[in-house]
């Protein structure tokens, strides 16, 4: 007999009420969102495999957060975590006010000092592993949040070298983890180009290959 198996996405959207958004700074309607992906026969969903996506949605600026966590958007960890470990990879993880820069300029959040030091601390004991906590928390993310990944990762290393192709590879592993393609993550450096790099200046040791 002849069956069509496969895997289906499905999505849900419901309704949680009202809530403090950081990103608006007032009251606004939240949805809980959620990415299944299922197990099909004949296009027939017939039980979930695994959970892709799950998190809270601002409904009036469109940011995610882990569920009941609305402290600060989801992204920001991640963005933290990220430039810590690019600034770490090209040993410039003394530029710590680069890393409050991007990440207030990205996510319009600081990077206080005190925490730069203790992830950097973490991060370059091998403490925290980053390519895991990404995967781990991608599903938290949305593509808002994805892209402010990608484009924090793309300014740590524009400010730290002349971006070769080990240093693209860099940035597209840290797409990888998100689950997003090599398309989104060149919208995103394209994005953070248009922005033009949001104003993020060249360490100044750096050189130039021609
Ligand atoms: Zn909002």
């Amino acid at each position: 007999m002849f069956l069509l198996l496969g895997e289906k996405v499905r999505t849900r959207s419901s309704p949680v009420g009202t809530h403090t958004c950081a990103v608006c700074k007032s009251e606004q309607v939240f949805s809980d969102h959620g990415e299944t992906l299922w197990f099909a026969v004949f296009g027939l969903s017939l039980f979930p495999l695994e959970e892709r996506a799950h998190y809270w949605r601002c409904e009036n600026c469109l940011t995610a957060y882990k569920p009941r966590e609305l402290e600060q958007p989801s992204s920001v960890p991640l963005v933290k975590d990220v430039v810590i470990y690019l600034l770490l990879g090209y040993d410039q993880q003394e530029q710590r006010p680069l890393a409050d820069e991007i990440c207030a300029k990205v996510t319009g959040f600081d990077f206080p000092d005190s925490e730069v030091r203790d992830l950097t601390r973490d991060i370059a004991s091998g403490r925290l592993n980053v390519a895991e906590l990404v995967r781990r928390y991608a599903s938290s993310l949305n593509a808002i949040g994805k892209q402010q990944v990608i484009e924090a990762a793309f300014l740590a290393a524009y400010a730290c070298c002349d971006i070769q192709y080990e240093d693209r590879l860099r940035i597209n592993q840290i797409g990888s983890a998100l689950d997003v393609g090599l398309e989104f993550v060149t919208y995103a450096i394209d994005e953070a180009r248009r922005q033009k790099n949001y104003g993020i200046r060249r360490l100044p040791d750096i050189r130039t290959e021609v």
